[in-house]
């Protein structure tokens, strides 16, 4: 006898997103290197706009967010009709993957990419598939590979994470060009700002050109403003015609879209912000790689994270539980197939040292 309201099948199976640790087991807070967050915090420019909004919490905010909409695409090149913003970048996944897919459907991407992106499929009945990876990077013709005729979505986050490999927009281009024409390619281009200048996957490229591509990004990272949420996407109409279907009527608030507006007119921090990413993720991985007679490793990262890889006597859970007692939480990632690697953030440069030193320190104990 039932006794209570039943789920659909395919919510029950779904394992709630699991977010970057602050806290050591024994409750002490722990310096964040497990979320991928900004270091250098916020441009004061968007504090500044979140102080001075904050008196207006009464009125609902506008539901278009039509003057971000104009900002970033002025900043981008783009057509603000061809702009939606988000809930972060998240919500707007979520929403092109229900578009898209439901059961028996199928929703591809790369072995180790965004732990978010099996949830989107198993949130609408479909099949999440873990298309084969080269050397734990996507590869376009492992993909290629996955997609069959119930193939609905392939999400691509570039640079991925947690491996930190980037697609050229060769690579990008040639994916694109071997999906069917009723695959829709999300490029997801989360860490894009952290990108070396001039380089470029051409995302927003194809998004333009062509009906089947959709680009997200999102105010997270390089700007720093992830506890307000704010993403954006752009394609085609009639892909931010199916976003707006079912985006949340209010999905940016008020005082967002303000930190936003500032955030986006203060690009001087972002370049900040990706030249601080740049020199620390070189000093680290140089480390890193000094550590490589005791089987340590950092995969070559293009955004503001390194995965570092344990294939010695030092454990990625020994080195965990090191760094925790440090004071710092780093990501170990287990379930997501890589028990022998922490994805660690690019932080403070004294918090960079003090992980190396800890490292170091491990190295020695066991050498
Ligand atoms: C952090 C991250 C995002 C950003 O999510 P928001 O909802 O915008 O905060 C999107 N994609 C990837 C791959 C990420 O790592």
């Amino acid at each position: 006898m039932i006794t209570r309201p039943t789920p659909k099948p395919w919510i029950a199976k779904i394992h709630p997103y699991a977010p970057g640790k602050s806290t050591a087991a024994d409750g002490r807070a722990l310096v964040k290197l497990s979320a991928n967050e900004n270091p250098l915090g916020t441009s004061p420019a968007a504090i500044a706009a979140l102080e001075t909004h904050r008196q207006d919490a009464s009125a609902y905010p506008d539901p278009d967010a039509k003057e971000l909409r104009a900002k970033i695409a002025a900043i981008h090149g783009l057509d603000p009709a061809r702009i939606v913003c988000g809930t972060g970048s998240g919500e707007l996944l979520t929403c092109a993957v229900q578009s898209l897919a439901g059961p028996g459907d199928e929703v591809v991407f790369s072995r180790y990419s965004f732990s978010l992106y099996p949830l989107l499929a198993h949130k609408v009945g479909a099949t999440p598939v873990f298309a084969p990876d080269t050397d734990l990077a996507a590869s376009v013709d492992g993909l290629l590979a996955s997609v069959t005729s119930r193939t609905k979505v392939v999400l691509l986050d570039n640079p991925n994470n947690p491996v930190g490999s980037f697609l050229g927009a060769d690579e990008v281009a040639r994916l694109h060009a071997g999906l069917p024409k009723d695959v829709l390619l999300v490029v997801d281009q989360a860490y894009a700002e952290y990108l070396a200048a001039g380089v470029d996957d051409g995302g927003l490229a194809l998004a333009q050109a062509h009906e089947n591509v959709l680009v997200s990004r999102t105010l997270s990272k390089a700007y720093g403003l992830a506890a307000e949420r704010i993403g954006w996407a752009t394609g085609a109409p009639h892909l931010i015609d199916l976003i707006n279907r079912l985006r949340g009527p209010f999905n940016v608030t008020a005082s967002g879209q303000k930190a936003a507006l500032a955030g986006l007119e203060d690009q001087q921090f972002v370049e900040d912000s990706r030249d601080h990413n740049s020199a620390e993720r070189a000093r680290f991985s140089d480390a890193i790689s000094a550590l490589g007679n005791h089987g340590i490793s950092a995969v070559p990262s293009e955004a503001n994270f390194v995965l570092v890889r344990f294939d010695g006597s030092v454990t990625a859970g020994a080195a965990l539980d090191a760094l925790a007692k440090a004071g710092y939480a780093v990501r170990h990632l287990p379930s997501q197939g890589l028990p022998n690697a922490l994805r660690i953030t690019i932080g403070k440069t004294e918090d960079m040292d003090r992980v190396i030193a800890e490292l170091q320190k491990l190295c020695g104990d066991t050498a």
